[in-house]
């Protein structure tokens, strides 16, 4: 999973691309990058936390009125500074990319690139080859054209191909020397993409598109809702907006956006992550009703920060009380995205700390968003049980992920998932809880939909039920995903 962003203004764009990964930091803490645009390119790239990488220095050259960013958590690839993005390449065409998700068909298409077109890949990352389709189908005597829309019908027909060749998830904004921003997201809108814009004193527009609305409000853009999927957006050098949908697919957004990833404040496919929360906790609760009508805990503590919104509804439906009896030290990554498991373990104690007035002879129940590989919350029981919990019960908002994902989410094979060789009793043996329970898979469906107004027919949900929605993985395809992306993150 990764940050992205690509802004269109009338200003100097770099603070403001700064801010947005700011804003968009939870999406991915390995690396970032930062690239503007005026006739030529500009950037900025490096390992580790935003505010790491980039200075006020940069900011100053930085130039142009349009640019694009990201914010790296890698599904792909390695960990060198030349898979950071945005990449770019400089002929036939000046064309610059970041891209949100994962590329199923990567290795066949990279092939493609290097043996029959003898191209030199310069990064081990998906997103690379996305690039060169996008430049081959602009590689066009249309391009030079001064009619946009000539150029704009070309830029459909580069993305149409792009459609048809790659299989899998893709939000991509990308900057063109000399024509404008492209904003575009697969034909399934599997990963988010939301558009914004602002209104300048003279009557003019700017624009913005990025993974979450997290940095709308603070940046003065308001929201116009989401690239759908499979269209093609488009704002010219002279801030003229052009859209089209190229092909449209069954509309089929990643669900694990709203349990675990997306910020609580942003809206993705006109639905509140938030809100979404809220009832996730409610259904969540309103079920251990019905299997635990005799166990009621004396508290409900959250694992922070994910978990704290499913928890507060959790707590209230049941009228048990909320307590936030584990302290997260904000200054230390999300497990989740640590590269490797022993470093998961070890950082759970160091960002958490159990409150003893909280648990000490009291029968816990904890809250969580998932249970991934089982490892950090079974280092958080066994922290509670030291704190001399008299019971601990333990629900998690998310149904078992028996799955791999090949969409963007690091859960690249079933030998890591918990739930994918474990039955519910053993995972409970397994954590050393009293009692568990997961949401029922129709549950977390109603919990995110349940507001209506919305325009998605079919969830992604491949990691729980194992209907990937861009087309069947073969078993045997799936292995060899699998045995890639784990060589990949052994060779970090
Ligand atoms: Fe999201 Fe799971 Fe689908 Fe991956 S497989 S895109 S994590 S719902």
């Amino acid at each position: 999973m990764c940050g992205i962003v690509g802004i269109f203004s009338h200003h100097p764009v770099a603070p403001e691309l700064y801010d947005s990964l700011v804003h968009l930091q939870h999406r991915g803490q390995d690396a970032a990058g930062m690239l503007s645009c005026n006739n030529k390119f500009y950037t900025k790239h490096g390992l580790g936390l935003v505010r790491e990488i980039f200075s006020p220095a940069d900011m100053v050259k930085l130039h142009g009125n349009m640019g694009i960013a990201h914010t790296r958590y890698p599904t792909a690839g390695g960990y060198d500074i030349s898979d950071v993005q945005p990449l770019w390449i400089g002929s036939p065409r000046g064309i610059a990319l970041a891209h949100n998700g994962n590329l199923v068909n990567y290795k066949m298409l990279a092939q493609e690139m290097t043996e029959v077109k003898h191209r030199h890949l310069n990064s081990s990352i998906d997103s690379e080859v996305l690039l060169h389709l996008l430049a081959d189908g602009l590689d066009d005597h249309q391009f030079a054209a001064d009619d946009e829309s000539h150029f704009f019908s070309l830029l459909g027909s580069s993305i149409k191909n792009i459609f048809s060749r790659v299989e899998g998830a893709y939000s991509v904004v990308s900057v063109i020397i000399g024509k404008g921003l492209v904003a575009f997201r697969d034909p399934h809108g599997i990963r988010p993409l939301v558009m914004g814009e602002r209104l300048n004193a003279d009557g003019t527009k700017d624009y913005i598109f990025a993974s979450e609305t997290t940095m709308f409000y603070a940046l003065g853009f308001s929201v116009v809702g989401d690239v759908q999927p499979g269209e093609l957006v488009f704002v010219n050098r002279s801030g003229k907006l052009f859209r089209q949908v190229i092909e449209r697919k069954q509309f089929s957004p990643c669900i694990f956006e709203y349990v675990y990833f997306a910020r609580p404040d942003s809206t993705l496919n006109e639905i509140g992550v938030y809100r979404s929360r809220l009832y996730m906790g409610q259904k969540l609760a309103q079920s251990w009703k019905k299997h635990y009508p005799n166990d009621m805990p004396d508290v409900v503590i959250p694992v922070p920060f994910t978990s704290n919104t499913a928890a507060l509804s959790f707590a209230h439906e049941l009228g048990v009380r909320y307590s936030e009896g584990l302290y997260k030290n904000p200054f230390i990554g999300r497990t989740f995205i640590m590269p490797n498991s022993e470093q998961r373990s070890r950082n759970v104690r160091y960002k958490l700390t159990p409150q003893k007035s909280e648990i000490e002879n009291k029968t816990v129940l904890l809250v969580d968003d998932s249970i991934v590989r089982g490892t950090t919350c079974r280092e958080i029981v066994k922290m509670v049980r030291e704190f001399g919990a008299k019971e601990i019960y333990f629900v998690s908002s998310c149904p078992p992920i028996k799955n791999p994902c090949f969409y963007g989410v690091d859960m690249p094979s079933q030998a890591e998932l918990i739930a994918a060789h474990r039955s519910t009793e053993e995972i409970r043996q397994y954590l050393d809880v009293d009692k568990l329970l997961y949401q029922e898979i129709d549950d977390l469906v109603k919990a995110v939909t349940q507001r209506g107004g919305h325009a998605i027919e079919n969830f992604c949900m491949a990691c729980m039920d194992g209907r990937y929605v861009s087309g069947k993985i073969e078993e045997k395809e799936q292995q060899i995903l699998s045995q890639r992306r784990e060589a990949e993150r052994d060779l970090a």
